[in-house]
Parts: structure tokens; C-alpha cells; sequence
């Protein structure tokens, strides 16, 4: 994304619009005009300053991005779907609504990190550590993720160099774990949330068991978690798993 000098009346009505406040505002340029700018190395290429349609000449510019850059669009722009995945967003449709295809069996926890927020952001190199210690423990990460694509080494959960220091809106870390590993699990969330410099939310998928109890959320509270009461909550009724 960049704005078009020439069209820039430097009005400043954009200059709130972008989550990761990657607009700027220059004062005066060499002719003495004022004028707004997007620096490039914050901007996430969520698009949301070209779809806000606030600029009342139409200064801002889409442009066709290369790789690397690309991934900033298919990480932070809902409308962009990845590539490699052809999901729109960064986790997979299952975790992030309901378990259609059983795909989190009882005795398992569904697990997402959500690291980066609207205001903060992240760069992709920032979930390494945690992948990492993940990995380390056994833990396969979710194939059908975005992030899991750029991994290049499985042992040292490295991402794709040239793709490690992109800005993005978010990034989850989505994998599936036995129930009695969620301790050691949590304890390498916990470590994680010392470590990182940006913000994390932690996902949990489990089944509601025959008799009404949830297991997933016993292990939650032996972990000391507090559960948010504005946390969101999806409930979905799936499809009939016995024939
Ligand atoms: S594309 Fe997104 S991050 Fe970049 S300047 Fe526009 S609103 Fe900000
Ligand atoms: S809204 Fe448009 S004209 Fe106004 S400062 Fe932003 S880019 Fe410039």
C-alpha cells in the first residue's frame, strides 16, 4: 500500500484508521505541501485504509506484491485468502468455529495461540521460540496453517528466513495435543508468554463428553487458567460422528 503524493491534500482523515498506525504525517514535503505517508516497515498490508474509502481523493494505492511481502496481505487481510492453504485469515475454518469433521477426538486438546492484536502486530520471527519448545515435546503442528507452511526445519521449528522478519496483523500457532500432555503444554505457553514481546490469546477446542463434563476444561483449572468471562465462545453441534 502507498499514497499517491501528487492526490495527497494532507487532510489527515486516514491518519486513525490504521490499526498498526503505520500513516504518518509529514508536516511539510520539499514543495511545502503537507502530506500523509505509510511507512513500509510497519505496514501490515491489511488494506484497511483502502477500504475505509475516507481519503477524498482516493490517494491510496493497492499495489501487486512479491514475495516476501505478500505475506503481510495473507496474514492481515480477511479479504486476501493464503496461497498455500486457500484459507482466508490465519487458522484453519475448524478451530476457529466449530469441529465439523471430528477432527479434535475426545482424549485430545485443540490448541491456537493467537499471537499479534490490532495496535501491535507482529513480526512472523516472534513465534519461532515457542514453535520451537513445541516441537521439541513432540507436538505436530496443524498442516493446513499458514504459519506451519513456513517452517523449514521441523527440528528447530526456523522459519523461511526471508520471511521471518515480515510485519503481520496476527499469527496463530494451531495444533492438537493428548489431554494428559496439556500440563507440559501449558507450562510451555507459560514459558512463551514471559518471552514474547508482542501479545498472545490462547485458544482451547475440546468435546463435551457424554455425560456433560468437559475434560479439556478440567485440565484448564488444574492449570490455574482463568477463563475469560468476555472471552468469545463457539458452540457448534457438528455432524453425527456415529453410523
Ligand atoms: S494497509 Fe493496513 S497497515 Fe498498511 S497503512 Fe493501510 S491500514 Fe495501515
Ligand atoms: S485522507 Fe487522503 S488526502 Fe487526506 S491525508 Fe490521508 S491520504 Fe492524504
Amino acid at each position: 500500500m502507498y499514497i499517491d503524493q501528487e492526490k495527497c491534500i494532507g487532510c489527515q482523515k486516514c491518519l486513525n484508521y490504521c490499526p498498526v498506525a503505520a500513516i504518518e504525517y509529514s508536516g511539510r514535503s520539499k514543495d511545502q505541501k503537507a502530506y500523509a505517508f505509510i511507512n513500509r516497515d510497519e505496514c501490515v498490508e491489511c488494506a484497511v485504509c483502502y477500504r475505509a474509502r475516507v481519503c477524498p481523493t482516493d490517494a491510496f494505492v493497492q499495489e501487486a506484491l512479491d514475495w516476501p511481502r505478500i505475506l503481510r496481505s495473507a496474514f492481515s487481510d480477511p479479504f486476501n485468502p493464503h496461497k498455500g492453504t486457500n484459507v482466508p485469515g490465519r487458522g484453519t475454518e475448524e478451530m476457529k468455529t466449530t469441529d465439523i469433521t471430528n477432527r479434535f477426538p475426545e482424549g485430545t486438546i485443540g490448541i491456537g495461540l493467537e499471537f499479534g492484536r490490532p495496535g501491535i502486530g507482529l513480526r512472523l520471527k516472534e513465534t519461532e521460540p515457542v514453535i520451537r519448545r513445541l516441537l521439541e515435546s513432540g507436538i505436530k503442528l496443524e498442516p493446513c496453517n499458514p504459519l506451519t507452511e513456513l517452517i523449514t526445519d521441523e527440528n528447530t521449528g526456523q522459519l523461511k528466513t526471508d520471511a521471518a522478519n515480515e510485519k503481520v496483523l496476527s499469527a496463530i500457532v494451531e495444533f492438537i495435543a493428548p489431554l494428559e500432555q496439556a500440563e507440559e503444554v501449558f507450562d510451555i505457553i507459560r514459558e512463551a508468554a514471559q518471552a514474547t514481546e508482542t501479545v498472545f490469546s490462547l485458544d482451547i477446542v475440546g468435546k463435551v463428553s457424554a455425560d456433560g463434563s468437559i475434560p479439556v476444561m478440567q485440565e484448564v483449572e488444574k492449570a490455574g487458567l482463568r477463563v475469560a468471562p468476555n472471552g468469545k465462545v463457539n458452540v457448534g453441534l457438528g455432524r453425527m460422528v456415529a453410523k
